[in-house]
């Protein structure tokens, strides 16, 4: 083994020892000082500009390897007691602008979970039967079971983004002229709160994920995707062109998040320049949303537990 090899492994092992001795309170309260920073909560004076792209890891005492195993362990933990309990549900929406790294993100935090328990839905440009409906229509036929978590990769706050960058999608909607005035972003973020704090008062928890990506690094990427031809098929030159509207999108993004981030559906703008760091910061932001939802495993009565011992007897004589 080469020296800085021998190192590396060393590190590995100090940070294994140190994951054991970890308990389920330290984590959880890592994990909620961790994701704190990067949640908008109900702060009406947000601005995106203040917001980093980029974090040094260094700068954090957290291991990122260490914490990404700790914290994907723990969430499918979580997430067996909420499939279990079958009453909560948690829906988890992921808006960015290209290449910022939405399905990395999704691949990686839910790589422990159990299958049954978890649905992911992706939102294109809408098909002409869902334009024959209002615009949550397709979004609501998605929404997770009891139990369940349910992840939108894009979702109806497409509406208040390319819809609002592009006006001519809003042309194309078949809305009824005089319903298109000058009010129509802020009526739409209005129906958007209401529909999430309906979402709640029915037992399902909303966490929402802009993936802040810096103009530099999505270039990096979108040069990547070009010379690397297992990479093509991700690339089109459509998505060049949207990067013509950064400006535009960040506009509409940062409106967005000023009017619907509220404190029990938060948004939360995760540094997503260093793919590893913003995967961590997502994990987290979920896991602290899970344990803010004192979940538990549905509790046995004495009858029913009597009658489980009473079938182990007969096992036991058989
Ligand atoms: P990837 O490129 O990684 O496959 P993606 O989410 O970018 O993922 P695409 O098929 O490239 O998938 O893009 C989907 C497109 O659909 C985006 O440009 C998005 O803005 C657009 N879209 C989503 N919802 C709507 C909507 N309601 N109205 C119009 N366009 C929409
Ligand atoms: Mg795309």
């Amino acid at each position: 083994m080469s020296k800085n090899n021998k190192k590396k492994h060393k590190k590995r092992e100090e940070d294994d020892n140190d994951l054991k001795k970890l308990t389920k309170k330290e984590l959880l309260h890592r994990a909620k000082k961790f994701s704190e920073q990067y949640c908008v909560g109900d702060n009406k004076n947000f601005t995106l500009r203040d917001k980093p792209t980029s974090y040094s890891i260094e700068d954090d005492n957290i291991s990122v390897r260490k914490t990404l195993r700790m914290g994907v362990k723990a969430l499918a933990a979580m997430q067996d007691i909420l499939y279990a309990q079958d009453k909560w549900s948690v829906l988890i929406i992921f808006q960015a602008m290209d290449a910022a790294g939405k399905d990395g993100a999704i691949k990686h935090v839910m790589s422990g979970i159990n299958p049954q328990g978890c649905q992911v839905s992706s939102f294109k440009g809408p098909s002409s039967e869902e334009l024959d409906h209002d615009y949550l229509w397709r979004c609501q036929k998605h929404l997770p079971e009891r139990g369940r978590i349910g992840i939108f990769n894009r979702s109806y706050y497409e509406e208040v983004l390319v819809v609002r960058v592009h006006e001519q999608i809003l042309k194309g909607q078949k809305i009824p002229e005089k319903l298109i005035n000058a009010n129509i972003w802020e009526n739409r973020f209005e129906d958007i709160r209401n529909f999430e704090k309906y979402l709640n008062r029915n037992g399902t928890v909303v966490i929402k994920f802009f993936l802040n990506v810096s103009k530099e690094e999505q270039k990096r990427r979108f040069i990547e995707r070009v010379d690397n031809p297992d990479k093509n098929w991700k690339f089109s030159a459509a998505d060049a062109k949207e990067r013509g509207y950064w400006n535009d999108y960040m506009h509409a993004y940062e409106e967005l998040i000023k009017n619907t981030s509220t404190k029990k559906s938060p948004w939360y703008v995760i540094p997503a320049d260093d793919k590893s760091y913003a995967r961590i910061a997502i994990a987290s932001a979920i896991i602290h949303a899970l344990d803010e939802m004192d979940l538990e495993y549905p509790k046995v009565s004495v009858e029913k537990i009597a009658e489980l011992n009473e079938v182990k007897k007969a096992l036991l004589e058989e």
